[in-house]
């Protein structure tokens, strides 16, 4: 790959003239410097290149700008450096690369690099560390290689960081050759060359050849330790996670807050609840409690994970509330469509804290899921006037689900048109989704195409149009989406729900039978069926082209997977205790219904957390107000 060979444009013309000429002007030495700076003494002492203490007193004072990234005297510097002749020492040479490095003037680094003799890895270390950091991350992999034809050996320097630029660049086949060359080198149990390995592997989403490097490294210090349990974690694997933190624990080692906050984050669904709460415990109980960072971190959890109350006990034992806390709770009281909760938390952060666009988020979308449409226009316009914060695509999101929900489907439209960046496949779906709320075939029609150019493979998106068209009776127009789903091979996910009953996690397909209570679980299914009917439940007979667990056909609608994991709840809690659902998919119209009905008769409150929301069923009602 050719290095982009232009000059920084922060170097004036005399200054570019300098660096290829044996002249220096005046003007780099400054009257004006800090009597009391280093480099003003320098300036005032005695230029003689036959000091024999040159190369080394300059050395130290560059490597004193490398230390405090100071570009400015380091030029002063380099233009002293040439002056006296000293351009080609190869010493000084290295320290320049490396303060114009860590200063993030790449171009210039580069070119300096050209002219210097290149035998010394370091040399190439510091060079292929500021691509790793700053990127163009091509270039690091691209010096890599160069080292190898030069015929140098790469270090345990030299390996961390161009496996930086492959976790960047998810370069996972340059990553194995790479990780081969480690092998040969001898540096495989070196930890940081260790702890480099793993993190690439997992940024590229092999956490199996993660894991085996780790295994292989005998003498394993901290990093390691939590590059792995962040491996763990990012790849949702928050058990392994967590079983990793006990097992470092238990021989002496601390995790640290990133780490413990990694582990919590990846927490953040019901599925994972039993983990998450055991990670409260151990953070707990390894003296983590006054971490504010974790703590904030156990809030976001509980929020997402349906138990917006304990998230609200842990945010109001926060020593400090700083905004990322506030926003955590915000936006969860707002995902559970707790609007009134968010707008007042909102009102009282005001006079705490400055609020930034992601409180925002978090604020627009409880007006959203409250349906309040006024005070989402209200917020949306403060946020701009008041606080200076440009709308993201977040923003517009929240609003034209605001918008759409509320059969404003022209309002939303306009706002979709009139946004300064180009809209996302998440603001379409949002607008789909509406349409097919609000039955707005035209609409939906331009939704959709917009949604197959920016995300073709999604088969939710064809449902949603084809349930629009079936909706308003068009046949024709349902023939074609299935069509066009069938020529572009696109097959729906399989829906699934999970639930977690005494701190372990029970998944149910639809019509699932495979579970060991299978036989109790129908048998109470029916009985409510039997209740519902009385109550008053008529199933739903619409199209039966009508919602995304289509496949779970219309004979299977009772046997639906939340169902089957509500029934199981019921059957295995005390009466009253609350049940938690997660499922992949949209809960269907008729589920909707059927557990309004169920929520009413056993007399619980029941969650459902599908992909778009949250849906709080409590005496025969919908927190969503029947609008998702
Ligand atoms: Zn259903
Ligand atoms: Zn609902």
């Amino acid at each position: 790959m050719r290095f982009p060979l232009s000059f920084p444009t922060m170097l004036s013309s005399v200054w570019r003239r300098l660096l290829h000429s044996p002249y220096l002007p005046v003007i780099f030495f400054p009257c004006t410097a800090n009597p009391n700076s280093k480099f003003h003494s320098f300036a005032r002492k005695p230029i003689s290149s036959d000091n024999p203490n040159d190369t080394s007193y300059y050395s130290s004072l560059l490597q004193s700008c490398i230390n405090r990234k100071s570009i400015e005297p380091g030029k002063q510097l380099h233009a002293h450096i040439l002056l006296l002749g000293l351009g080609s020492d190869p010493i000084l040479g290295t320290k320049l690369v490396n303060l114009y490095s860590v200063c993030n003037s790449l171009p210039y680094a580069h070119l300096l690099f050209d002219k210097i003799p290149k035998g010394n890895i370091f040399l190439w270390n510091v060079l292929i560390r500021g691509y790793a950091w700053n990127g163009p991350h091509e270039v690091a992999l691209s010096l890599y290689y160069q080292i190898l034809d030069y015929g140098l050996k790469p270090d345990n320097f030299t390996f961390p960081f161009v496996l930086k630029a492959c976790s960047a660049l998810s370069a996972i086949r340059e990553g194995r050759d790479i990780h081969e060359h480690v092998v040969q080198t001898g540096w495989e149990s070196d930890v940081f060359v260790g702890a480099a390995l793993v993190d690439m592997y997992a940024k590229c989403g092999c956490v199996n050849n993660a894991r085996e490097v780790f295994d292989r490294i005998s003498s394993r210090d901290v990093v390691l330790w939590n590059s792995m349990i962040a491996a763990y974690s990012q790849n949702s694997h928050p058990a392994e996670a967590l079983s990793l933190c006990r097992e470092m624990a238990r021989i002496g080692f601390r995790p640290t807050t990133a780490t413990l906050v990694t582990v919590i984050s990846a927490s953040s669904d019901v599925a994972a609840l039993p983990q998450g709460r055991e990670i409260h415990g151990f953070s707990w109980r390894h003296g983590f409690e006054s971490q504010d960072k974790v703590k904030t971190a156990l809030i976001d959890m509980y929020a997402k994970s349906g138990w917006v109350r304990v998230a609200r006990v842990l945010f109001e034992r926060l020593a400090e509330k700083r905004v990322i806390s506030w926003n955590a709770m915000i936006s969860g009281y707002g995902m559970h469509g707790h609007a009134s909760k968010a707008l007042s938390l909102f009102e009282e952060m005001k006079a705490a804290a400055q609020p930034d666009h992601i409180t925002f988020v978090g604020v627009l979308s409880a007006c959203s899921h409250g349906g309040l449409i006024d005070e989402g226009w209200c917020y949306f316009n403060s946020m701009v006037t008041h606080y200076s914060i440009k709308p993201a695509v977040q923003h517009y999101t929240c609003m034209v689900d605001l918008l759409g929900h509320s059969g404003r489907l022209d309002e939303a439209y306009d706002l979709i048109m009139g946004m300064a960046m180009n809209p996302d496949s998440g603001i379409w779906g949002s607008l789909l989704n509406s349409c097919k709320i609000h039955g707005n075939v035209e609409l939906g029609e331009k939704a959709l195409q917009r949604l197959i150019d920016l995300e073709p493979e999604d088969a939710g998106n064809y449902v949603i149009l084809s349930n629009i068209y079936a909706q308003a009776g068009k046949w024709e127009g349902v023939a074609d989406v299935r069509k066009l789903m069938k020529e572009r091979g696109l097959k729906k996910s399989i829906a699934c729900s999970w639930i977690e009953v005494k701190n372990k996690v029970h998944a149910f397909l639809a019509g699932d039978v495979s579970h060991p209570q299978s036989d109790g679980i129908y048998a109470e299914l029916e009985r409510l069926r039997g209740l519902v009917k009385e109550a008053g439940y008529v199933p739903d007979t619409g199209p039966v082209f009508h919602d995304v667990d289509n496949d779970e056909k219309m004979n299977m609608v009772w046997s639906h997977s939340e169902r089957l994991a509500i029934v199981f709840g019921l059957i295995n809690t005390a009466p009253g205790t609350r049940l938690l659902v997660t499922k992949n998919l949209r809960v269907c119209d008729d589920c909707h219904t059927a557990i309004k009905f169920i929520s009413k008769i056993v007399d619980r409150e029941i969650i459902v957390r599908d992909v778009n929301r949250y849906h709080h069923f409590r005496h025969g009602a919908c927190s969503c107000g029947d609008y998702w």
